[in-house]
């Protein structure tokens, strides 16, 4: 344990979490930055390197920093997936890791400046914030690949999620402890994390201008298809969020009416072609006839979104999270 000026024996301000991917010319770059901001600071302090399966010698180079840090061996820890999970994975398994009060995620590339640390810190511990998430105004990226889909993403997510933030997938954010060990990131979710705290009641979500730069050593991991495969992670978190926990409320209700429809259609063929053989008035069968089958159509359809909805409901029965709430305090 890292002895502390500060605080306690086992007390820890910072944890920093950095999760990479064929990142090793970064790395020593990275950590002496952080080392220097922290000791300015006087900083107690860990950095949890995620390794999320690189081919490169990422992980000697972990293991290298870890081994010449002397006095400082155990503020570097490594943790080395076998394969590559992604950014989220990477991400989860640093926030289990964490032990510091404030926890501080950010890129292996050195695009995020350590210097923006001590600021990031206080707004968690003086102004009392759950997340403060990075705004890189200023972006070193490619600007038709990168900087404009990123204004129409965030002003989408900004939209969905009601979180006012410019950069909701910024690589550089501060949590409140309490935070990262009450979300799960999964799957590509690393984009929204914001709106999984948001979800699980931390509101306090503020934003800070950071500093960006351009990537010196090797390429970015993340193509153009982030921004679809980013748009339908949006669209199941605010599904998720909406109706996870109610399946029915949806599916029930869109079936139902669905149904109501169809049924009313299907009486309203069948009632015409009732009055027109009455009346002997030439009429169409009614098998022929285009709107009795999409009269049928809706109610079978209606039926299937029901019962969707039900099976839905008997699976969240079963599920060992039906009842996982967050309690914030107790008297
Ligand atoms: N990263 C990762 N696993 C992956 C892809 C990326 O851990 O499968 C890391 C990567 O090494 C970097 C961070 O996630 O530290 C952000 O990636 P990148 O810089 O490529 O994203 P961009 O800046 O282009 O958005
Ligand atoms: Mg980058």
């Amino acid at each position: 344990m890292y002895l502390c000026t500060r605080k306690g024996f086992f007390d820890m301000d910072i944890s920093i979490i950095v999760p990479l991917f064929n990142e090793a010319e970064s790395l020593p770059h990275l950590y002496e930055w952080i080392a220097r901001v922290m000791k300015e600071n006087k900083f107690s302090y860990e950095v949890i390197f995620v390794n999320d399966g690189s081919t490169d010698n990422s992980w000697e180079v972990i293991n290298k920093l870890k081994a010449e840090s002397g006095k400082e061996k155990d503020v570097v820890k490594g943790i080395c997936f076998r394969r590559n999970y992604g950014k989220s994975a990477a991400l989860y398994c640093g926030f289990k890791a964490a032990q510091g009060d404030v926890v501080i995620t950010m890129d292996a590339d050195l695009q995020d400046s350590p210097d923006e640390i001590p600021e990031l810190y206080r707004m968690i511990t003086k102004e009392g914030y759950d997340l403060v998430s990075g705004w890189k105004q200023k972006r070193y990226d490619n600007k038709l690949t990168k900087n404009l889909p990123s204004k129409l993403f965030n002003a989408t997510a900004r939209k969905v999620t009601g979180i006012q933030l410019h950069d909701m997938n910024c690589g550089l954010k501060a949590y409140r402890k309490e935070v990262v060990k009450n979300i799960e990131v999964f799957s590509e979710m690393h984009r929204y994390i914001p709106y999984l705290a948001k979800n699980a009641g931390f509101t306090k979500i503020g934003e800070k201008v950071v500093q960006h730069r351009k990537r010196e050593f090797g390429t970015s991991k993340f193509g153009i298809n982030r921004f679809v495969n980013g748009y339908l992670d949006l669209m199941t978190l605010w599904f998720l969020n909406k109706f996870g926990k109610q399946p029915m409320h949806f599916f029930g209700l869109v079936g139902s009416l669905m149904f109501f429809i169809g049924f009313i259609a299907v009486i309203v063929v069948g009632s015409m072609k009732l009055y027109a053989l009455s009346n002997h008035v030439p009429a169409m069968l009614v098998g022929v006839n285009p709107y009795f089958h999409i009269a049928i159509l809706m109610m079978i359809l209606g039926c299937m979104l029901f019962l969707a909805g039900f099976l839905a409901e008997l699976i969240i029965r079963n599920s060992p999270s039906r009842n996982d709430y967050l309690i914030k305090e107790e008297i």
